[in-house]
């Protein structure tokens, strides 16, 4: 990676001027996916002056800055209640402590990796992303949106609502990225069944949940159909990590599960 020009951004208008300049020029979170991916930039932006790195918890909301960090979130008092912790372990989950604590939200947000722990996890939830200048959307209309965006991302709102939460990451490895990702959450609006990593990302399981919400009862068979109607519907595919066949069987057993937990008898 090489790296011309690195500029401490001192506004966001600093920052989106500037970003506008070059197509070569990038937005830094921490790093961590840059390193490895980007092969050459003209200037880096860094948004490290701009206090993006605080989260603020008001009685209906977790607001969450864009340069906050993986561990910062993790340990957060009020995400580790959130749905039982299941947005926390959805972070303690990705490769080591020192890691969590250069990698960011933003970047993880904007990357949109289909792989991720977080965002699939962070999709159970009514969840509005703030860009600069003047954008707000929701999180799946983000994830669902073709093409490049040149926004940036200062914060991510997390409206909260009480419920349980259910988190499953399946990997070779603690440190490899997953083969398949679920989470299942359950409020008084109902469920959300959101599955990762399939190998596409993040995506919520509509027919399902909508068949899911639509029972007075929730029994054993019902379930059963819920994770039947998952596999059908949400797309699966073949990776070097797993086939589509065990992506599906995992994504029955692991969405069965998911609901047993959340369900309160
Ligand atoms: C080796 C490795 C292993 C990983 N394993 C996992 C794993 O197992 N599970 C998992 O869920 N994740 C994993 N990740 C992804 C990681 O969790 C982060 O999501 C990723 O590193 C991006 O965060 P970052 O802060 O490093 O972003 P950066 O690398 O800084 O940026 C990523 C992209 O986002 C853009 N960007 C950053 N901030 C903003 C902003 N505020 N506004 C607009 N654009 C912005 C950048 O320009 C860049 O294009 C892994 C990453 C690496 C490098």
């Amino acid at each position: 990676m090489e790296i011309k020009n690195y500029h401490k951004a001192q506004s966001l208008d600093e920052a989106y001027q500037m970003l506008l300049q070059n197509p070569k020029n990038a937005i830094i979170g921490g790093g961590a996916w840059m390193k490895l991916s980007s092969p050459s930039i003209e200037t880096l932006i860094d948004l490290k002056d701009l206090q993006l790195d605080q989260i603020i918890e008001t009685k209906s909301s977790i607001e969450v800055g864009a340069m906050v960090t993986l561990q910062q979130l993790e340990t957060n008092p009020s995400i580790m209640k959130l749905g039982q912790g299941f947005i926390s372990k959805s972070l303690s989950v990705i490769l080591g402590a020192g890691f969590r604590n250069i990698a960011t939200i933003g970047g993880t947000v904007v990357g949109k990796y289909a792989f991720s722990d977080f965002l699939t996890a962070l999709l159970t939830l009514p969840v509005t992303l703030v860009f600069y200048p003047h954008k707000e959307m929701s999180l799946e209309a983000f994830l669902n949106h073709k093409g490049k965006f040149n926004d940036i991302l200062t914060h991510i709102i997390i409206h909260k609502q009480d419920g349980l939460g259910f988190f499953k990451k399946v990997a070779l490895t603690p440190l490899e990225l997953a083969i398949l990702n679920v989470a299942v959450f359950k409020s008084v609006e109902g469920y959300q069944i959101s599955i990762g990593s399939r190998p596409g990302g993040a995506i919520l399981a509509h027919e399902a949940m909508d068949f899911m919400n639509a029972q007075k009862e929730i029994t054993e068979s019902i379930i059963d159909q819920t994770s039947e109607i998952v596999i059908e519907t949400v797309k699966f595919g073949s990776s070097k990590s797993g086939s589509e066949d065990y992506r599906k069987a995992l994504a029955k057993a692991y969405v069965k599960r998911g609901i047993k937990e959340v369900t309160v008898k």
